[in-house]
């Protein structure tokens, strides 16, 4: 038999466990899918020091934990597994979770984004043999080893300045002679005595057959190639939305992201909103995620509310 909800939320990182706090305080009773992946990005993050009120900074683990313990406090339920399929079309929406089917009135998404790769065959075939998008979870293999980094955005160096941890040295590799990372990562990266760049170097390929050996860079102003060793390769050159469920179903962007707004996380379908990086490609950090997971529960809310008084006018 399907379970009929007021509200479903799907994902569960800073912006789904915000919706969930909040519905859950307004007795809507949420049921949040919570992924595989659950707690989302920061789960594979070290400290977090800019989420106010953590004046000395927190792991992201235990900051997703406390998210989750509050939203739990307020009965907030939670589904660990995958949504399979969507029906989206117009309310009472469907979801279907292995064998469970979900009724909802309303829905928030919160699937947030996942780490890009660059496309190459040999970091697919070496991925967890050397190449990883995940410092936190893989550094640790890496002791007194030299690695790179790919990319020039502040997951690049927060990365490289993490892996300084446990690596001999640290290689930034970056496509361009300019970071795209703020000034204070910049300024604690070229502090760094573990930390070198590579200006000017496009990845031609991940060198080892069954464990990385080498990269393989070319000069993008000479054209030069050159092989850099290293033992390990970390990936971060941004992230791609995880919107393959509600493709067809919702208005998405030209780079997959929903389309909400403006100044609402309303989405092209009634009833159903969408928070955080799944819908914000601009900001992306875990405290806008949460902000636009209140706003969606107050939304849900009060669109759940303006139903109530369609069906039952005073
Ligand atoms: P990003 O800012 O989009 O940077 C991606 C980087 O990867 C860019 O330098 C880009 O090069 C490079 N890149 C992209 N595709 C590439 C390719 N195919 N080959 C080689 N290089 C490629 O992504 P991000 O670093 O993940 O950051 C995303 C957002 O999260 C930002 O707003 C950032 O401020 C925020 N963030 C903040 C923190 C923090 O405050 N501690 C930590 C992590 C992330 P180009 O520069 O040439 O485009």
């Amino acid at each position: 038999m399907p379970e009929t909800r007021e509200l479903l939320i799907v994902g569960s990182g800073p912006a789904g466990l915000t919706a969930a706090i909040y519905a859950a305080r307004a007795n809507l009773n949420p049921l949040v899918v919570e992924g595989l992946g659950a707690g989302g990005q920061l789960m594979l993050t070290t400290d977090v020091e800019n989420f106010p009120g953590f004046p000395d900074g927190i792991l992201g683990p235990e900051l997703m934990a406390k998210f989750r313990e509050q939203a739990e406090r307020f009965g907030a339920e939670f589904v660990t597994a995958d949504v399979d399929r969507v029906d989206l079309v117009r309310p009472p929406f469907r979801a279907w979770v292995g064998e469970r089917e979900i009724i909802a009135e309303s829905v928030v998404i919160s699937t947030g984004a996942t780490a890009r790769l660059l496309g190459l065959a040999s970091e697919r075939r070496l991925l967890g043999h050397g190449v990883s998008t995940c410092a936190t979870c893989d550094g640790f293999f890496f002791r007194e080893m030299p690695i790179a980094v790919i990319g020039g955005g502040d997951s690049a160096l927060e990365e490289a300045l993490f892996l300084t941890k446990f690596a001999a040295s640290v290689t930034v590799v970056h496509r361009r002679e300019e970071l795209r990372a703020s000034k204070i990562m910049q300024e604690r990266a070229f502090a760094n005595p573990k930390i070198s760049f590579r200006w000017n170097s496009a990845v031609e390929e991940m060198l080892g057959d069954t464990k990385v050996e080498a990269l393989r860079l070319r000069d993008t102003v000479t054209d030069d190639l050159f092989d850099l060793t290293v033992s390990g390769i970390f990936v971060a050159i941004g992230h791609t939305p995880n919107t393959s469920l509600f493709m067809n179903q919702l208005d998405l962007d030209e780079n997959g992201y929903i389309r909400t707004g403006p100044s609402s996380t309303s989405t092209s379908v009634q009833g159903v909103f969408a928070a955080g990086d799944v819908q914000d490609h601009v900001f992306r950090q875990a405290i806008t995620a949460a902000g636009t997971g209140c706003m969606a529960a107050i939304e849900a809310e009060r669109w759940l509310e303006d139903q109530r008084h369609a069906a039952f006018p005073a």
